[in-house]
């Protein structure tokens, strides 16, 4: 339990903690009882990385908490905000992270776009998460069954053409294809799309100078994810 007088600048950006005896900002939500929860701030891309697998493992188990909801907690993040990680992923309906993570309001930083491609808006959007928000952590995240990434495949093997606007999508996605062995069947075919479609877009972000810099000064870590739609399970790639 903390001060409930703490304001909500100093909880979101860590000066209340000395008091706290914590290592770097908090995350707080009053309770059904009144008290205020506290949940330390990760200290790096590491302690963030852990707390979204534990989140995916209480999505996994069917046994979410919900955090990070309540109005309480949504009046502390009116001010500002502090998410401690970028999620790039797909636009398609069932693969939000916020519920895949079991996290919530102000926990991460989403930008996503169908078949979770690195188009130029993206990146701008990227860069004000690490420029601004300072978020240490970005994980690019494809999942199984994506349409965009289908109609790549398809396009590919059957030389088809989609609507003009998707087709920008397919051209961004199709060099990150181009090794893949079209003859396989559909189904491992198109569950190495989308892995080989993760890590193009990884492959496209590294080739950014800026992107170069945050990592050399280990200001940030990219990870690559694919999110199985059976399991809920999120696959993070070596
Ligand atoms: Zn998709």
């Amino acid at each position: 339990m903390i001060n409930p007088f703490v304001t909500r600048r100093q909880l979101l950006s860590g000066a209340c903690c000395v008091g706290l005896g914590m290592a770097v900002g908090v995350a707080a939500e009053t309770t059904e009882s009144g008290t205020i929860d506290v949940e330390p701030y990760p200290r790096d891309a590491n302690e963030a990385l852990a707390r979204l697998k534990l989140g995916n493992q209480r999505f996994i188990d069917d046994k979410p908490r919900h955090a990070h909801e309540k109005a309480s907690w949504r009046s502390l993040l009116v001010e500002s905000q502090k998410p401690y990680a970028t999620i790039i992923g797909c636009s398609d309906s069932r693969v939000p992270p916020e519920l895949i993570f079991d996290v919530g309001f102000g926990d991460l930083f989403t930008i996503r776009i169908a078949g979770n491609i690195i188009a130029e808006d993206v990146i701008g959007s990227l860069q004000y998460a690490v420029a601004h928000l300072h978020t240490h952590l970005v994980i690019v995240m494809g999942h199984e069954g994506c349409g965009a990434v289908t109609a790549t495949v398809d396009e590919m093997l059957s030389k088809t053409k989609e609507l003009k606007h998707i087709e920008s999508l397919i051209k961004s996605i199709k060099p990150g294809l181009k090794m893949l062995n079209l003859k396989q069947d559909r189904d491992s075919l198109l569950r190495a799309a989308v892995e080989a479609n993760v890590r193009w877009s990884i492959q496209e972000l590294l080739a950014l100078p800026g992107a170069k810099r945050a990592l050399r000064d280990k200001r940030v870590t990219l990870i690559g994810a694919v999110y199985e739609l059976n399991t809920g399970h999120v696959r993070f790639l070596g």
